[in-house]
């Protein structure tokens, strides 16, 4: 039997009867779109994520792409990311006409390295989105004062690390505004596609549900164009119901990491993910750096003996064919190239058995011994 990297199904049967429950009654309203279903998910996500606001959108993208219509990012403006994340989180900016710019990250936590940050910034520079990567925050506080002292906007790219918290704050309330994905295998996963802005003040939340709904105002008004990127009601009642439960499923994903740290302490030629004095991580992923000449095989053997590991991210945003105007050639970005070369993501999941754990770290360790 296979270990998979995450298992979905595993997960719905333990909340089947509530799940289909949820399902059942929205298709019997047949009211699809928006009402309370929805209403009620971002009551709930807002005082989960601890912030005054939550709109629940299409998508993670959905998300990040108001989130800087919502911070007047304008043509000629500059967005600082980081290279080491998924597409989406640059792949907005041009769509409100600004340029993205990549920056490197920390080596133990793999987020944005702050002075990375420091040096990057220019008078272009209109909003910095840091990502809470693989469930570990992003080292805040720095973040916030370089960018308070230039009066540039700080936008938290959450999407991996729901319920992680920073210096105790949940990760999403930190910045002024902060964007979630709820694709289906993330820690918090709808049944198809989803996301959610969460903030601080009720104005620009207001702007935001009103950016995803058409620019609509009140019916049959029109305040300025927007988007069609609605939550729909089905996604927000699976969410509702999942939404209880990810406490205990972050938890249990804490255990999973933990087993794994102690029955891969003495492996020499595996680093294991490092937590930040400042953090309490989420586990989206188990990340961990194995020699990159032996990266290859190494995933090969366990995917051969059914460890169904993967790689985030093999090739950095910065030397994708997409990013290719850029014009930043290998070496640019030195601690996210090594990292991309050497990591291998772990199964790790909330329902993850005891044994298959051992079975993941042993067959790690044969991979090793394989030579
Ligand atoms: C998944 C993800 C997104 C995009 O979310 P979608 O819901 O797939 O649009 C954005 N940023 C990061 C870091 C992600 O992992």
């Amino acid at each position: 039997m296979s270990i998979p990297l995450v298992d979905l199904k595993a997960q719905y049967l333990t909340i089947k009867d509530e799940i289909d429950a949820a399902i059942a009654e929205i298709v019997t309203n047949t009211s699809f779109i928006g009402g309370k279903p929805v209403s009620d998910f971002e009551a709930a996500f807002a005082a989960f994520c601890e912030v005054k606001c939550a709109v629940g959108v299409a998508s993670g993208t959905a998300a990040l792409h108001l989130a800087l219509c919502a911070t007047d990012v304008k043509p000629g403006d500059e967005v600082l990311t980081v290279s080491q994340t998924f597409i989406a989180t640059a792949e907005v900016a041009p769509l409100c006409g600004a340029s993205v710019r990549m920056i490197d990250i920390d080596p133990q936590t793999y987020c944005m390295d702050p002075a990375a940050l420091e040096a990057a910034i220019s008078e272009k520079t209109r909003a910095i989105i840091p990502v809470h990567l693989y469930g570990h925050p992003a080292d805040m506080d720095p973040i916030m004062r370089i960018a308070a002292s230039r009066g540039i906007t700080v936008i938290e790219d959450a999407a991996q690390s729901h319920g992680a918290r920073y210096r105790g704050r949940r990760v999403g309330s930190i910045a002024p505004i902060a964007t979630f994905s709820f694709y289906p295998g993330k820690n918090l996963g709808a049944y198809g596609d989803a996301g959610a802005v969460t903030l601080q003040d009720e104005e620009t939340a207001q702007r935001v549900t009103m950016l995803s709904n058409h620019g609509r105002w009140q019916k049959y008004k029109h305040l300025v164009e927007g988007f069609n990127y609605r939550l729909d009601a089905l996604q927000a009642a699976v969410l509702s119901v999942k939404l209880k439960y990810l406490n205990e499923w972050s938890e249990k994903r804490r255990r999973v990491a933990a087993r794994y740290d102690e029955l891969l302490a003495d492996v020499e030629e595996v680093t294991r993910p490092h937590v930040a004095d400042y953090a309490e991580p989420v586990y989206h992923l188990y990340v961990i750096q194995v020699p990159p000449e032996r990266r290859e095989a190494i995933t090969e053997y366990l995917r051969e003996h059914g460890v169904m590991a993967q790689l985030h991210y093999p090739i950095p945003l910065h030397l994708q064919p997409a990013y290719e105007h850029l014009g930043m050639k290998p070496g640019a970005l030195p601690v996210t190239e090594s990292l991309a070369a050497r990591c291998i993501s772990m199964p790790v999941f909330p329902e993850l058995r005891p044994e298959q754990i051992e079975t993941v770290a042993q067959t790690l360790k044969d991979a090793l011994a394989a030579g």
